[in-house]
């Protein structure tokens, strides 16, 4: 049985003083048998989290694919380690269309987060024009040949996969429940094409895209969502205690 995982994608928002109190009013809440719940932090505001987080996971927004060097900028899987962070979000549309990542860069990055011993959390989702051109499979499936490539099938319970359909993200527009769960099945039938049932069955897969305490217990009753990743909802205490009341 997949243990759910549902995690909270901060974005580029709040200082360490908001991650402190976020995290004193909420850490105490999320504790289940049911789910796992955690926190995408900024990379600034990652130390505040892991002290104040007793339960909450903590996970990073990006790394980097190298160890060390000429990188001005960018935060190595080493340097992450070194705090004590276990999860790494990849691959998010946002930083597919603002900062140039690739399916070739995001694989790079969830090797190195594996042979590190870390989960990733992989985004992929096709744009509102894939959609509606009826393109959403290939994409899925090119995204996942692409950015999975060379990973064997004994990784994939170590591996997060979240489905964010673009048109979804921060628009308050959510796929419907019929779409997110087709959707997150394909994802598993791609990967059971590309390593086979036990891989399949052992990847947890989760739904992006407005999640909120409203339709949160909807998609986590499909057979193929096993989490969520939330952007909005996730930055208010009250609204992401809901959530972790509604599905604990
Ligand atoms: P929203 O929940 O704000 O739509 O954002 C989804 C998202 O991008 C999570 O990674």
């Amino acid at each position: 049985m997949r243990e759910a995982i549902i995690v909270g994608n901060w974005k580029m928002n709040k200082n360490n003083a908001e991650t402190q109190a976020f995290f004193e009013e909420v850490d105490p809440a999320a504790v289940s048998d049911k789910a796992l719940y955690g926190i995408g932090a900024p990379f600034t505001d990652l130390k505040t989290a892991l002290d104040n987080a007793k339960n909450l996971i903590v996970a990073a927004e990006n790394v980097h694919f190298e160890d060390s060097g000429a990188f001005t900028g960018e935060v190595s899987v080493p340097m992450l380690e070194e705090l004590g962070v276990k999860y790494c979000i990849i691959g998010h549309s946002e930083r597919r269309q603002m900062f140039g990542d690739t399916d070739e860069t995001v694989n790079k990055k969830a090797k190195k987060l594996l042979a590190a011993g870390m989960t990733p959390i992989l985004c992929i989702g096709e744009t509102e024009e894939e959609y509606d051109a009826g393109k959403t499979k290939d994409v899925i499936t090119s995204q996942l040949n692409g950015s999975l490539a060379d990973i064997p099938a004994d990784e994939y319970k170590n591996i997060v996969i979240a489905y964010e359909p673009i048109w979804a993200i921060g628009t308050g527009k959510s796929a419907s429940v019929e779409i997110a769960e087709d959707c997150c099945r394909l994802v598993r039938d791609v990967v059971r094409d590309m390593v086979g049932e036990e891989a399949a069955e052992a990847v947890r897969i989760q739904y992006g895209g407005s999640v909120k305490p409203g339709n949160i217990v909807e998609y986590m009753a499909q057979p193929d969502i096993d989490g969520a990743l939330i952007g909005g909802a996730s930055l208010k205490p009250d609204s992401f205690l809901e959530i972790i009341e509604k599905t604990k």
